[in-house]
């Protein structure tokens, strides 16, 4: 659906287990949340390596036959939803490369802001990239440097790069994993026996029976091979921004990100919500599954049953042929479908996530208008989003962002709501231990990593005027 909000990749690797891409494809499985239109595995056994990657969903790219061509001990995977590269082939991650030290792989999860501008310079400087995605600088800016060690190639790589970026790298016998100084992507690690694993979120860990260890930190270059881990601080971070995102939307609730449980925070969001944001109803709904946890807060705090009154396909495929136009809502009835018997003359509170453009919301509305509702009552789990992101979540430009051009009262009235509450800036903050920590650049319009001269003119300017 156009107006839904998207994280661009899932990274899982391994170290040290006889069949670690059968691994990578079950973290990957896990993952899948986070990046449907294509996944690529790489796997090394000291002396080769092996690569399969398609366009799809990880269970249609893989098979036991292209698995069992995967061999070694160490494998790294991505998940990809198409960012600054087109949706090809081609642009399907790892990347992998031959350069100085031999083969190395690279799956990224995040944006970086300076990408551009690097690769113009290096391009001047006669290197040739083979894809159009941002994460290929990295590559060269490692490939190119005068380091005599491949860790300290990598930090040297880092440095130069601004944004939001999670790294899973592999040399033939390797694992490496680093995070941008202001950690706004999640990465952690995790154990299974002798295998090390990093991975974006622990549902991956959970998938294979791994155990959860810890976050690798903001600034740190992890290095797994036969001696075990090291920790390389590769740049000083003296402040975080974690992606607050990760908890009201894009992370499952039975994941553990940022050292956090997802399911804990979410249900607080909707503990809130509920207790500043009270209303007369007899019914709480989520729209599912995004705000399935939160509804549950909601419900609790409000003492207002909760009750499973939109059902989900869950089977709406990238590919999906969609009804005619003549079919008023069209696309929103194939994905959700109201439970008559639960909602017809009923007052609703329904909660979501967030609104983006505000277009799903308003047929979703009419849908439940239509089933007998008597009133709708919608509360959202987030500020109004009124500013971009340029830190690795696909979101519209600002004047397609329906908060960024109207007030809540304009909203409501648009959507044909009978009432309309967010959640306040103060709100979110009070629902992590450490508020100061995070970005809130979608919310309030402070990026935290700075934006090129063209990017805050289209922003803060062009929108202006
Ligand atoms: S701008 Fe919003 S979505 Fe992007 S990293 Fe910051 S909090 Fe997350």
């Amino acid at each position: 659906m156009a107006d839904q909000l998207r994280e661009y990749c899932g990274l899982f690797g391994i170290h040290n287990h006889p069949n670690a891409a059968r691994n990578v494809f079950l973290g990957l499985y896990a993952l899948q949340h986070r990046g449907q239109e294509g996944a690529g595995i790489v796997s090394a056994d000291g002396v080769r390596t092996y690569g399969h990657h398609g366009m799809g969903l990880v269970s249609q790219i893989y098979n036991p036959e292209s698995l069992g061509k995967l061999h070694g001990s160490l494998a790294i995977g991505h998940n990809r939803y198409s960012t600054t590269g087109q949706p090809t082939l081609t642009n399907i991650q790892p990347l992998l490369v031959d350069c100085k030290i031999g083969k190395m792989a690279l799956a990224h999860n995040g944006n970086l802001v300076n990408a551009l501008e690097k690769r113009k310079e290096m391009e001047q400087d006669g290197s040739i990239f083979a894809t159009t995605m941002d994460s290929e600088v990295i590559l060269h800016l490692i490939a190119r440097s005068q380091e005599p060690r491949v860790e300290d190639m990598i930090v040297d790589a880092v440095r130069q790069v601004n944004g939001a970026y999670s790294l899973l790298l592999m040399t033939k016998d390797r694992l490496m994993g680093a995070r941008d100084p202001l950690g706004l992507r999640p990465l952690c690690v995790g154990r299974l026996g002798e295998s090390v694993i990093l991975t974006s979120e622990s549902c991956a860990l959970d998938i294979i029976g791994a155990e959860y260890v810890r976050d690798v930190k903001p600034g740190e270059l992890v290095v797994v091979d036969e001696r075990g881990i090291t920790s390389i601080q590769a740049e000083e971070s003296t402040a975080q921004a974690k992606c607050i995102f990760e908890f009201i939307y894009f992370s499952r609730p039975d994941s553990i990100v940022f050292g956090e449980n997802v399911d804990k925070v979410r249900r607080k969001l909707g503990v809130v919500l509920a207790r500043n944001h009270p209303v007369s109803a007899e019914v709480v709904i989520a729209v599912p599954d995004s705000s399935n946890t939160s509804s549950l807060g909601f419900a609790q705090e409000s003492g207002i049953p909760f009750e499973l009154g939109l059902i989900r396909n869950h089977y709406v495929g990238r590919t999906f042929i969609q009804p005619e136009q003549s079919l008023r809502d069209g696309d929103v009835r194939v994905k959700f479908n109201p439970v008559r018997g639960i909602l017809n003359r009923k007052r609703v509170v329904v909660v979501d996530d967030s609104i983006v453009r505000g277009s799903t919301m308003k047929k979703l509305v009419r849908m439940l208008r239509k089933t007998g509702v008597k009133e709708v009552h919608l509360r959202i789990c987030s500020p109004p989003i009124r500013f971009p992101c340029f830190y690795g979540i696909d979101m519209p430009e600002r004047r397609e962002l329906i908060a960024s051009f109207q007030s809540v009262g304009e909203i409501q009235e648009y959507l044909n709501v009978d009432s309309l509450e967010y959640l306040s800036m103060e709100d979110l903050r009070s629902v992590v231990d450490d508020p100061e920590n995070f970005c809130y650049a979608c919310f309030n319009g402070q990026y935290q990593v700075p934006l090129s001269t063209p990017l805050r003119k289209a922003v803060f300017e062009e929108t202006a005027a």
